[in-house]
């Protein structure tokens, strides 16, 4: 723990102090200065337009511009996004507050219709356990609410599946891990708006996508709050 962190909780116990520059937040997650500095960390140039990765060449080196799921990412995993993200994992869930506030503006980039349902990617009960609550919901009740959609829970997990972390697994061990791991009971007619905090090799949506999509969604679309 760095010192100045060590200052800031015995200062402000319960993590009331600005999570960017540690200074009194008075319960905000973010001061104003740090709320303004979160820009910093947005996606650079031009983007592409289905996954919303940097588009670096042609075709787009992530998707290889043929991604069914159309993705945005309100910031690159780096910085305050990143610091924001793993204080509301970590216990934080104030957090969700200015996280929200940025995906449902990156959101607004994505073909939404005043039909579409929020939902998130559910958490293994497992974990949920160790946390008190699911970030990925707070993720997408703050962006629900921004967008005046309403958010919904509709991917339930298999018990036991998909535990394993997914750090350190390359891309076919994290399918393999997390395949038949998501399902959705509902029967939908609507398109849905899946919200997760962090997207990495993209392998999670895209499961998450083809169970909505299998339970009858219009359309499925992502927005997380940073891409790795
Ligand atoms: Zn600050
Ligand atoms: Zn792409």
């Amino acid at each position: 723990m760095k010192a100045q962190e060590i200052y800031r909780d015995a200062l402000w116990p319960g993590g009331l102090a600005c999570v960017g520059c540690g200074c009194a937040s008075h319960g905000q997650s973010l001061c104003d200065d740090c709320r303004h500095l979160l820009a910093e960390c947005a996606p650079e140039g031009p983007l592409c337009p289905l996954c919303g990765h940097p588009l670096t060449e042609e075709p787009c080196p992530f998707c290889g511009g043929e991604t069914l799921l159309l993705s945005r990412a309100a910031w690159r995993h780096r910085g305050l996004a990143r610091e924001l993200v793993l204080s509301l994992k970590n216990g934080r869930a104030a957090c969700a507050d200015p996280l929200g506030e940025g995906m449902a503006e990156a959101a607004r980039e994505l073909p939404l219709t005043d039909k579409t349902v929020v939902t998130w990617v559910t958490m293994p009960t497992e974990r949920w356990r160790e946390r008190a609550y699911d970030h990925a919901q707070l993720l997408a009740q703050a962006v629900g609410e921004r967008l005046g959609l309403p958010c919904l829970q509709l991917i339930s997990r298999t018990e036991g599946a998909g535990l394993r972390h997914q750090v350190g697994l390359n891309r076919e061990e994290r399918l393999r891990n997390l395949r038949g791991s998501f399902f959705c009971q509902k029967q939908l007619a609507v398109p849905v708006l899946l919200v997760d905090d962090v997207t990495t090799t993209g392998s999670t949506g895209r499961l998450c996508a083809e169970a909505l999509t299998e339970a009858g969604a219009e359309r499925v679309m992502l927005v997380t709050a940073t891409q790795a």
